[in-house]
């Protein structure tokens, strides 16, 4: 079977990361067993659409954006996945992003399949008004694609609640009805949850906690950097912080800072919100990029974008664990690194599976319009968390692979069955 063949549409040199998730597949398949014969399935997405997002400029010319919106497997359910808008994003990142959604979705057995999209821009260069109008317009290019029993679109880098609840209004509109259920991480007062807004966070720190417990890392004592200081990192951040684990350095695309007494989150993120950036936050040093990566620490928490750890930054890190709160933020190469070093890395398709569990959580309250409090969301979310992580552990063991390889044996194993009783349309 020949899983690592070029799709058309993407030129030579422009693999990107799917070619990580393609060596990730190649990595499982002696796993899988009779199933194996399907896993082709897995390297072909289901359906991609490219869009021109049109917009007019608040000066009155007009732009031109490019949008996605892949959707890689429905075999176990209707798409679901983020929007991107981020000026290098490109169609093999979608087409990566929304096969680890099939895979995470699976491995955390909520009933979604895995869809992505996203949008070549800078938003930071666009005002508001700009801002909303690429939303509606995207969302309409895609409108026919998505839905609450189609494809279910959610924030990731540089969207958020306001640009799901444009994104809801927009279909709506266009549906002449309303339905909430057509985007999670929406805000509270138009049917989003309790919980989500730092649920991917939150899950982050529940397997980086079980993860400590399991290699006996006393939290109280321990040290976490983290790499991006958004929606991920920084909720993350809040709760290491919270458990006695100091944060001891945090880096943005703005820059890096650093300070051994920890800083406090809670005031990072205020300073951030006020001045923009977090540089310059009283009581820590600024240092260079380069210096991050090999501060000593018991956590990596990688919360930017894909490939941020690769071959040439993994033989210096220094931490123990490195728990992946970003999609793909390691290289194949560098993961093989970090495994030769005995440095365990708890892959982001389990340990960032909480923003899509609490957005399914958001998923059934809109369909049931019955809510529910953030302290039974928090708990089922912990549940689901561990369960899931529980059984990663015991393949892993099993097989002797890493936590990555077991994730991924236990989610292909799931999409595989779904095909398999589906059977082969016509
Ligand atoms: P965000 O836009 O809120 O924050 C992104 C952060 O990364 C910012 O602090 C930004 O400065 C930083 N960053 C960007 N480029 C960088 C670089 N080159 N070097 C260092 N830092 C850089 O995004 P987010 O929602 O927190 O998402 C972060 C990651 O987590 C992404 O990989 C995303 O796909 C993943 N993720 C997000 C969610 C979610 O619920 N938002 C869920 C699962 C996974």
């Amino acid at each position: 079977m020949d899983i690592g063949s070029l799709p058309s549409y993407l030129a030579p040199g422009q693999m990107g990361a799917w070619a990580i998730y393609l060596e990730q597949i190649r990595r499982v398949l002696p796993y899988l067993g009779k199933l194996g014969s399907l896993a082709e399935t897995l390297t072909h997405p289901k359906r991609i659409v490219i869009v021109d997002v049109p917009i007019r400029l608040d000066d009155g010319s007009m732009a031109h954006f490019e949008g996605y919106r892949v959707q890689h497997s429905t075999a176990r359910g209707p798409g679901k996945g983020g929007v991107r808008f981020h000026q290098d994003v490109g169609l093999s990142d979608v087409m990566a992003l929304a096969a680890w959604m099939s895979i995470k979705n699976a491995a955390v057995n909520v009933p979604f399949g895995g869809a992505k999209g996203g949008v070549r821009v800078d938003p930071a260069k666009l005002s508001l008004a700009e801002l909303e109008r690429l939303t509606r317009r995207y969302t309409s290019e895609i409108n026919f694609m998505i839905g609450p029993d189609k494809d279910i679109p959610a924030p990731d880098v540089n969207t958020n609640e306001q640009i799901m609840a444009w994104m809801m209004d927009t279909y709506s509109m266009n549906q002449g009805r309303t339905l909430t259920g057509v985007v999670t991480g929406k805000p509270l007062s138009l049917g989003g949850s309790l919980g989500r807004r730092d649920a991917t966070g939150r899950g982050v720190f529940v397997v980086a906690a079980e993860t400590a417990k399991r290699e006996k890392i006393d939290l109280a004592s321990a040290r976490c950097i983290i790499q991006g200081f958004g929606n991920v990192g920084s909720a993350a951040a809040k709760l290491f912080h919270a458990h006695g684990c100091k944060v001891i350095a945090v880096q943005t695309a703005l820059g890096t800072i650093h300070s051994a007494a920890g800083l406090a989150p809670e005031r990072l993120i205020e300073y951030q919100q006020r001045t923009g950036s977090i540089l310059g936050f009283p009581g820590a040093e600024t240092i260079s990029a380069q210096d991050f990566w090999p501060l000593p620490c018991e956590f990596l928490v990688p919360a930017a974008l894909e490939a941020q750890i690769t071959a040439a930054n993994a033989p210096k890190i220094r931490a123990r664990i490195v728990v992946e709160g970003a999609n793909g933020p390691t290289t194949p190469e560098a993961d093989d690194i970090l495994h030769e070093r005995g440095i365990l890395v708890v892959p982001d398709v389990i340990a960032n599976a909480g923003g899509v569990t609490v957005s399914y959580f958001e998923w059934v309250q809109d369909f049931s319009s019955f809510f529910w409090s953030e302290s039974e969301i928090n708990a089922r979310l912990d549940r689901i968390m561990l369960e899931a992580l529980h059984a990663i552990w015991e393949v892993a063991a099993r097989h002797r692979v890493s936590l990555r390889t077991a994730t991924f044996i236990v989610a292909c194993e799931r999409i595989l069955q779904a095909r398999q009783l589906r059977g082969l349309y016509p």
